[in-house]
């Protein structure tokens, strides 16, 4: 599976631009704030339907204009398929297939795709919100079904949380809790099991960026609840257990709204004891298993797209990150400066210049070194 053609429409600062690929090595190189990220950041929008930094479609648009587009086409296993995303001032997004509009959830065909941008950092530094919000999309991506589960969950857990503030009646309350146990219990499963798959993948990534020999665990914390053992019955006990406390604090205190997942090196957590560089490390190797993963389960090549971070391996993880995914699927890579030494088996690539939203293969060098 690659992206063999892409078309952009006013998507931020980004010129209107039609462009082909091969399915190896896309090098995008420009100076900074010249575009680079918002170009990777619309072939994530458009082939998984979220922005990776955007919760608001307005901000997609190019100032001053009042939509935007970006289309796509992907081959796969000798056919293609085309997608496409417009994005309208003041109106829902429309999502079209081979031309025709489909709701999000009615996609033909699944592009499979990961992205590691700079702001990842936040998953292994930020809230357990962000470490949530990781997994459940990651999961929901290669099992839609979760994000069902996650919406129930989400809207039984805003009703119940105004129901607490009004002080209504327990047997009111009462039904939406046996809704959070039930659909709860589904989403904790869930992610414990992606957990399980991602695991091995997350490990062997990060010894092979950190170290060889580090001592590297996951843990899942239930939030308020043991999340080891049966689900159920443990998310009823403690429901059973907080109910003085949530009908004083008036919010709902025990579920997986409010689970972590704890990452340790040597037993100390990474949030808090991890270096800049451990903790970069980290949220790569996350996205590498991520991309595993994928390949596994859905028995694909996966398209990755990486901003920004390849001139900041050194050589010796470049060539040892690079060696993981070559021959697994096409590539995007970001860098500001001139392109560094291309790993053994890349040698091959495209160069897209990026000047001022304007994307550049004049004087195209498809480069053959080595
Ligand atoms: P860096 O190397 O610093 O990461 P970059 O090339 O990745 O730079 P981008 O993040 O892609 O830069 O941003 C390029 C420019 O796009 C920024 O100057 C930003 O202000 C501008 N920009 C962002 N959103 C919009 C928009 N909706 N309309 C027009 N310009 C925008
Ligand atoms: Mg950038």
């Amino acid at each position: 599976m690659y992206i063999s053609r892409v078309k952009m429409k006013n998507f931020r600062n980004i010129s209107p631009v039609s462009l082909s690929f091969q399915p190896s090595l896309v090098v995008l190189q420009g100076g900074n704030a010249q575009g680079k990220t918002n170009f990777l950041e619309a072939l994530y929008l458009v082939s998984r339907g979220i922005s990776p930094r955007s919760q608001k479609d307005e901000e997609l648009v190019r100032w001053g204009s009042e939509a935007a587009s970006v289309a796509i086409r992907v081959e796969s296993g000798g056919t293609w398929f085309n997608r496409e995303v417009r994005v309208q001032l003041g109106k829902k997004k429309v999502w079209l297939n081979n031309g025709h509009p489909i709701t999000k959830k009615r996609w033909q065909e699944e592009v499979w795709l990961v992205g590691y941008f700079p702001r990842d950092i936040g998953i292994i530094e930020g809230s357990p919100s962000e470490r949530r919000h990781f997994v459940d999309e990651a999961l929901s991506y290669v099992k839609p079904s979760h994000r069902a589960y996650v919406k129930r969950y989400e809207r039984a857990l805003a009703q119940r949380n105004i129901l607490l503030r009004e002080h209504a009646r327990g047997d009111l309350i009462s039904v939406y809790t046996e809704e959070l146990i039930k659909t709860g219990t589904c989403i904790i499963e869930n992610r414990i099991r992606y957990g399980e798959l991602l695991t091995p993948y997350l490990r062997d990534f990060y010894r092979c960026l950190g170290g060889e020999n580090v001592r590297f665990e996951v843990q899942y914390i239930g939030g308020g609840y043991d999340s080891k053992g049966d689900l159920r019955a443990n998310l009823e006990r403690a429901f059973l257990r907080s109910e003085n406390e949530e009908r004083s604090r008036e919010i709902t205190l025990v579920g997986p709204h409010r689970d972590d997942i704890l990452f340790l090196l040597e037993g100390k957590e990474f949030r808090i004891y991890g270096s800049q560089g451990e903790k970069k490390s980290l949220a790569l190797s996350l996205k590498m298993a991520e991309m595993a993963v994928i390949r596994k389960v859905k028995n694909s090549k996966v398209i990755v797209l990486l901003d920004d971070l390849f001139s900041e391996l050194d050589p010796k993880r470049r060539q040892l990150l690079f060696k993981e995914i070559l021959g697994k699927g096409q590539v995007f890579i970001t860098v500001t400066d001139d392109i560094p030494q291309m790993p053994e088996g890349w040698e091959e690539y495209l160069v897209l210049g990026v000047q001022g939203g304007r994307i550049s293969t004049a004087g195209e060098r498809e480069k053959k070194n080595g």
